[in-house]
């Protein structure tokens, strides 16, 4: 459970000013948050390209993380991701490093930022989990031409985000909450948020809650991103969606975001470390202000919040804009930007509004790892992956006469997801990675050891096989998909 630490009455905060443009926003942030009597003291750490360039692979060094583990609160820069030295994003490591499994990513229409919507009261927030799925970087070369990754995404993952979806939605005064998902196409696994989602929902009778096919989710939003509210998905999804709906309300500049974790919360802009503007006092510091604004309000400073958040409206209201909106010889500089809004602190626009915000609750899950307990479980049989270059009837048959008086029999072999053995009619084109799906003669709760070792054996003789995947079956119902065209 998250911990604040205070130092004379005020909340620390680890701040990592970043790389490029990273220190102006900050700074900016940091002033404004000074300035509107926020009850907060800033710790000064590092992270990013320097670090990187100092030998450090993973780009944070252990001071950095000492200090977030006391604090348990970031507002940071961008951090560059170096080219041709460093292993990974450092981004991307401090998010994963402390579970932030929430990523907040709202999107509002703002005064003076013309878009194409404008006037349309877009005000919706994504709230996109921020480490399972394809992000989760499990990916292998099946052969020489054949690479896969693996989706992965758990019941537990799946009850946190959309347990804090529907909070945020209290907590926000909103009123719906969209599950967006692939659940057609994925039935397991963007089929369990969807699940997990229409099981959750009844708890929150408050709420009106929908789920949306993943594509008509992005068309919808183009195509009237005003009906939506808070929007759950999951990460390769937000992903894309969260970058769409910045874009609805004037892009990078204006876009800020939260990872939030049970123990940790890292708060950052969308944006880069847009090298090129760096220490020019050209950039557009809105999306960090607002940023420091979501942090305020998770560390319960909702006056503060709402006072910036104010003086922000109304700055752009009265017309005083960045270079990144009326071009970058006529905009106000960074710095100027920054004394504007906090010139306008304890004013309120008109027109504008802001909302009212409560405490949210974090989502309390059971933290056992075998989060799902079944009751019975039967495996079926195994899915063995095989790298051939040889036709799918010669594979077949070949399959067929290996596993002769074994365990198993061979139900099928599949390519690239379609059944091509025995041929339904379909036209594949084949590729030298498929499966073969070898169900037991004797289905049992697992299946021996020395099946598979004879198995393997034999198949080995003529096949080169790459891993094998056990079919298995939870409380009567398959735990595998069909392949297409599979009876
Ligand atoms: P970027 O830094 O976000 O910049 C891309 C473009 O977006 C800029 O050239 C600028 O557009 C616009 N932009 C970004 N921030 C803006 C702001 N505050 N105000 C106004 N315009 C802004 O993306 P990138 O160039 O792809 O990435 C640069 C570095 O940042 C890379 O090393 C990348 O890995 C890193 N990065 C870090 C994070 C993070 O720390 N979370 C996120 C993304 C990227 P115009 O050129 O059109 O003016």
């Amino acid at each position: 459970m998250e911990t604040h630490v205070t130092l004379e009455g005020n909340t620390l905060v680890t701040v990592i000013p970043g790389d490029g443009i990273g220190p102006e926003v900050v700074r900016s942030a940091q002033r404004i948050v000074e300035a509107a009597g926020a009850r907060v003291a800033w710790e000064e750490r590092e992270a990013g390209a320097e670090v990187f360039r100092g030998g450090l692979p993973s780009g944070v060094p252990p001071e950095t993380i000492e200090s977030i583990r006391k604090t348990h609160v970031v507002l940071k820069g961008p951090l560059e991701t170096p080219v041709g030295f460093g292993e990974k994003s450092a981004n991307v490591t401090l998010r994963k490093l402390f579970e932030t499994y929430a990523n907040v990513r709202p999107a509002r229409e703002l005064p003076g930022v013309t878009t194409p919507y404008s006037g349309r009261g877009i005000d919706l927030v994504i709230v996109r989990e921020n480490v399972e799925d394809l992000y989760a970087g499990i990916e292998h070369m099946q052969t020489p031409g054949v690479a896969q990754t693996l989706k992965i995404i758990s019941r537990k993952g799946c009850e946190k985000i959309v347990r804090f979806a529907f909070e945020l939605a209290r907590a926000e005064g909103r009123r719906t909450v969209t599950c967006a998902t692939k659940a057609n196409i994925m039935k397991m696994t963007e089929g369990m948020l969807k699940r997990t989602f229409e099981e959750i929902a009844p708890e929150y009778p408050d709420l009106e809650a929908w789920h949306l096919i993943v594509d008509n989710t992005a068309h919808q939003l183009v195509k009237k991103p005003e009906q939506f509210d808070v929007i759950v998905t999951t990460n390769m999804n937000g992903d894309i969606l969260s970058d769409e709906s910045s874009a609805l309300v004037g892009g990078l500049g204006f876009a800020p975001s939260a990872n939030i974790g049970n123990d940790v919360s890292i708060f950052e802009a969308v944006h880069g470390s847009a090298p090129k503007y760096a220490g020019k006092d050209v950039i557009n510091p809105t999306a960090l202000i607002l940023t420091a604004v979501m942090m305020l309000r998770h560390l319960g400073e909702f006056e503060a919040a709402a006072a910036i958040e104010h003086a922000v409206l109304v700055t752009l209201e009265s017309g005083v804009r960045t270079g990144d909106i009326v071009g970058y010889d006529k905009g106000t500089p960074t710095g100027a930007y920054t004394d504007a809004i906090i010139g306008n602190l304890g004013k309120r626009s008109e027109r504008w509004q802001v909302r009212e915000y409560k405490a949210q609750i974090l989502p309390q899950v059971d933290p056992r790892p075998d989060f799902v307990r079944p009751h019975q479980r039967r495996v079926m049989g195994i899915d063995l992956f095989v790298e051939t270059p040889i036709s799918a009837e010669e594979l077949g048959r070949s399959m067929e006469e290996l596993v002769k008086d074994t365990a198993f029999t061979l139900k099928m072999i599949s390519c690239r997801g379609t059944q091509v053995f025995p041929s339904t009619g379909a036209i594949t084109d084949i590729v030298d990675a498929s499966y073969c799906r070898l169900m037991l003669k004797e289905p049992a709760e697992d299946v021996s050891d020395d099946a598979v070792a004879e198995l393997l054996h034999r198949v080995s003789t003529r096949h080169r096989w790459g891993h094998i995947e056990k079919l298995q079956e939870f409380d009567g119902e398959p735990g595998y998909t069909k392949s297409q065209g599979e009876n």
